[in-house]
C-alpha cells in the first residue's frame, strides 16, 4: 500500500474532517491562535492554516504575528525559527517528533572543525539547521535567498551547510565565490531520479520541468526553472504554460492546483512524500490546541545569537 492510498483511508471521512475542523476553529479562537503551515503539509492542513508558505514566507510571517499562541504545522527546526523570532510567545510544535533528517545531519563539532580549517570563510546555514547551529553560523538563508545571501558577503570563501545539493547550485550561480560543501542531503528530495525525470517529460512534452535546489544536480540540468516552493508558485502564477512536472515534496501539488485553477501539475514519483511533514494531522493540531503541547523553546543564550543569523538573513534585500 503507498503512502497515498493510506492517507485516504484514513482521511477520507469528510464528517471527521469537517467535525475536527469545527473545533480547531473554536479552540484557536479561545487560544488566541494562530495556525502556519508549510507548503510540504497535508491538504487538510492547508486548509486550516492562516498563513501557509516556504520557511522564508513563515519565518517573516512569524515576526508580526499578534496572537499570543504560535500552532506550527511543520518541522521543528521551523518552530525553532518561530520562537526564535517570537521569544514571549508560546510556539507549538502539533507532533513532537516532527523533525528534519537533514537538519539533523549539521553538528557542532564537525562545523568547529570547518570553523578551524577555513578560519577566512564566512559560514551560511540554510534554515533547515538547528538552532544551536544557526547560533553558530554568520548568516542563515533559504532555498529562496541562498544567492543573495553568499552575494551579500564579502568574504571569498563561504562554508556552506547542510545541504549539498543547495550548496552545489550557489555555487554555479556565484563563481566569483568558492564555496565549501558541507555533505548533507533531504532524503524527500534525493528520491527525484533523473530517469525519472526524462520520463516525465516524454510523457509530458509540453510541461515545464520546476525543481527544488534540493534535488540532485542531473535532475536539475533538465530543469526549466529550480527554485523555493514559494518561488514555484510565483513562477507559475505568472507563467503562460499549462502544464508542469514538479519536482518536491507532493504536498506542493494540492496548493498549486488550487491557486492555478485550469493549469496541470505531474511528480516525476510517487513516491515524494516527506514523512515528518506528513505527521502532523487534524487530530494532533486538536491536541496541540487542547493540552497547549508541544512548547518549542530556544535556550536565551543560543535564542539571541540565533536570532542575528536570521536577522542578517532577513535584511538581505
Ligand atoms: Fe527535511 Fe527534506 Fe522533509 Fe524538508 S522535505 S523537512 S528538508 S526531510
Amino acid at each position: 500500500m503507498t503512502i497515498n492510498k493510506e492517507d485516504k483511508r484514513i482521511y477520507s471521512d469528510e464528517q471527521y474532517k469537517k467535525k475536527v475542523t469545527a473545533k480547531i476553529k473554536e479552540l484557536q479562537k479561545k487560544r488566541n491562535a494562530i495556525i502556519l503551515a508549510h507548503n510540504y503539509q497535508r491538504d487538510e492542513i492547508q486548509d486550516i492554516a492562516d498563513i501557509r508558505g516556504d520557511s522564508l514566507a513563515l519565518a517573516r510571517a512569524a515576526i508580526d504575528i499578534k496572537q499570543e499562541t504560535i500552532i506550527f504545522c511543520g518541522v521543528l527546526f521551523m518552530a525553532e525559527s518561530a520562537a526564535i523570532l517570537n521569544p514571549d510567545k508560546l510556539v507549538l510544535l502539533p507532533v513532537k517528533e516532527a523533525g528534519c533528517p537533514l537538519a539533523e545531519m549539521a553538528t557542532l563539532d564537525k562545523l568547529h572543525l570547518y570553523r578551524k580549517q577555513y578560519p577566512d570563510a564566512a559560514v551560511v546555514c540554510y534554515v533547515n539547521s538547528p538552532a544551536y547551529i544557526k547560533a553558530e553560523c554568520d548568516i542563515c538563508c533559504t532555498s529562496s535567498n541562498a544567492i543573495k545571501v553568499v552575494k551579500s558577503l564579502s568574504n571569498k570563501q563561504v562554508v556552506f551547510l547542510p545541504d549539498r545539493n543547495l550548496a552545489r547550485y550557489v555555487a554555479q550561480n556565484v563563481p566569483e565565490k568558492e564555496i565549501i560543501i558541507w555533505p548533507g542531503f533531504c532524503i524527500t528530495h534525493m528520491r527525484v531520479k533523473e530517469e525519472e525525470v526524462l520520463k516525465a517529460k516524454q510523457e509530458h512534452p509540453d510541461a515545464e520541468l520546476v525543481a527544488h535546489p534540493e534535488c540532485e544536480p542531473e535532475v536539475l540540468q533538465h530543469a526549466d526553472c529550480v527554485t523555493s516552493t514559494g518561488g514555484m508558485f510565483s513562477y507559475i502564477k505568472s507563467s503562460p504554460k499549462k502544464k508542469f512536472i514538479i519536482a518536491t515534496e507532493k504536498g506542493m501539488l494540492y496548493g498549486l492546483g488550487k491557486e492555478n485553477p485550469g493549469k496541470e501539475f505531474f511528480l516525476p514519483s510517487e513516491y515524494l512524500i516527506c514523512a515528518n511533514m506528513k505527521l502532523t494531522t487534524l487530530g494532533w493540531v486538536l491536541h496541540s490546541l487542547e493540552n497547549l503541547v508541544y512548547e518549542v523553546t530556544v535556550d536565551k543564550e543560543i535564542r539571541e545569537k540565533a536570532r542575528l543569523s536570521l536577522d542578517r538573513m532577513l535584511a538581505v534585500k
